[in-house]
């Protein structure tokens, strides 16, 4: 459950931190269900993966490590239904058993996440024909403030089901979900380096022809890391940790950026030498996720489809014109729109745009630069990355923002499981 020092919270980057007045790790649901019915002010924490404050309590904190695992499955329609603190990599251990055969139908770039906390932040991979992971969520059990546990699915308080896939914790705390899955299939990492100019003009037609398809984009470096998943039968080819590995050399680079942001563009430059051309075979849970042992803080937000090119052009044109000093690249996927009411893909496919900060860099600096821009481009950020968006610009984004609003206020009127800043987000 992240980090617990002297009883100060933090989340994985170590930017957010809150002392809560207790943690709490209920071994089953009763349990769950009794402390709801005791506490005034909850916060329910995941892997603390996400880096807004959406765990930061001084009341309550509760974590579900211990209701994790598969509840049951479905082998017809390749469904299982999944305990809600259960780990996306313990998920893959169970859903890879012989006798149920599922996977993900996609991931992100890691894998620590608990499947509540992604699920109710929208997190997702890459791929223009594929949604984000709240969007296959077939189904979810939901305790509310009042100590009721809903089922909740399309035809089962449908209302609830629209809103409560990517809620953030605020409509009460989801103790099992069931994923839609798909049989176990294995990928084809390819990754290379590619002229920036050549991805402006052809992305909008290669993102068709790959499964998944992302850019690792240098702002002063005139190629970029193409990285390509294709769906395959071929043998086992795994990956292999290079020397010195990518993390060592982003921390190194990292922090010869922060003492010497003059060296930051001939840093860059250096990409060329160490990003040989690549290839691996492997299960998808495999593939997904890398390491990310470098730390960071960032932030993403969801631009149209239509206009993801030219917002990054802008967005690396004005990263060149401060000069500002981030070693990182920024990270660019393609994400399917869906049909959740606080969803940064609701009726929306999307080009994603994320900008990160070595952990030791004050990120704001970086972060001041790029937000006008993405906003600029109708963006809606990630609910768990940075953002300094307020109520009435989220509001003008989402237009189920007053029916989420007032689903929320019946199901939670005394404000039980929001924080101060979900408040100001939510209540104004
Ligand atoms: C290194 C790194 C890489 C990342 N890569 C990606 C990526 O590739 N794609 C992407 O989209 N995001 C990515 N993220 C962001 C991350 O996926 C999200 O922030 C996600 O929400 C974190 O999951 P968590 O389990 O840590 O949840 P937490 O951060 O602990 O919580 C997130 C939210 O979920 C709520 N929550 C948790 N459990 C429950 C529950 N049982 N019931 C109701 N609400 C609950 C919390 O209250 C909170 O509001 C990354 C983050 C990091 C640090």
């Amino acid at each position: 459950m992240s980090d617990l020092t002297q009883g100060i919270w933090s989340n994985w980057s170590g930017f957010q931190k809150s002392m809560p007045q207790q943690i709490l790790q209920p071994a089953n649901i009763q349990e769950l269900q009794s402390i709801v019915q005791a506490q005034q002010k909850i916060r329910v924490v995941g892997a603390g993966h996400s880096f807004t404050p959406l765990v930061c309590t001084d009341a309550t904190l509760l974590s579900l490590d211990h209701i994790a695992g598969i509840a049951s499955t479905d082998l017809d329609r390749c469904q299982s239904s999944i305990y809600a603190g259960t780990r996306l990599y313990d998920l893959d251990q169970h859903l890879q058993l012989q006798s149920i055969n599922q996977a993900l139908m996609n991931q992100g770039d890691i894998d620590q996440q608990s499947l509540a906390g992604a699920v109710s932040t929208g997190t997702h991979g890459t791929g223009a024909d594929l949604h984000c992971i709240s969007a296959y969520v077939e189904a979810f059990e939901l305790l509310t403030a009042s100590g009721e546990i809903l089922k909740c699915s399309r035809t089962e308080h449908p209302e609830i089901f629209a809103a409560g896939r990517v809620s953030l914790g605020s409509l009460g705390i989801l103790t099992q979900i069931t994923m839609q899955n798909r049989p176990r299939y294995k990928l084809k990492e390819h990754i290379e380096l590619c002229p920036v100019e050549d991805i402006m003009q052809h992305i909008q037609q290669w993102k068709h022809q790959h499964r998944h398809i992302e850019c690792f984009v240098f702002s002063h470096e005139k190629q970029l890391m193409l990285k390509t998943l294709d769906e395959t039968d071929e043998a086992v080819l795994p990956r292999k940790e290079n020397f010195p590995s990518d993390d060592t050399l982003l921390t190194l680079c990292s922090e010869l950026t922060k003492k010497f942001p003059s060296l930051n563009p001939y840093l860059q430059k250096l990409l060329g030498i160490f990003v040989k051309p690549t290839t691996y075979v492997d299960w998808s849970s495999k593939i997904f996720p890398t390491p990310r042992n470098t730390k960071f803080n960032e932030m993403e937000y969801q631009i149209p489809v239509d206009r993801g090119i030219e917002c990054l052009d802008e967005v690396l044109n004005a990263l060149r014109k401060y000069k500002v000093a981030t070693f990182f690249p920024l990270e660019f996927r393609f994400v399917k729109g869906d049909d959740i009411w606080l969803s940064p893909f609701y009726q929306q496919d999307s080009i994603s745009i994320s900008v990160h900060q070595y952990h030791k860099q004050d990120p704001r600096l970086i972060f001041d630069v790029v937000e006008p821009i993405l906003q600029k481009y109708k963006g809606r950020p990630h609910w768990g990355k940075m953002h300094q968006m307020n109520k009435t610009q989220l509001r003008a984004l989402y237009p189920k923002w007053d029916d989420f609003m007032a689903l929320r206020q019946q199901l939670d009127p005394e404000a039980k499981f929001l924080n101060p800043y979900l408040e100001k987000l939510f209540l104004g």
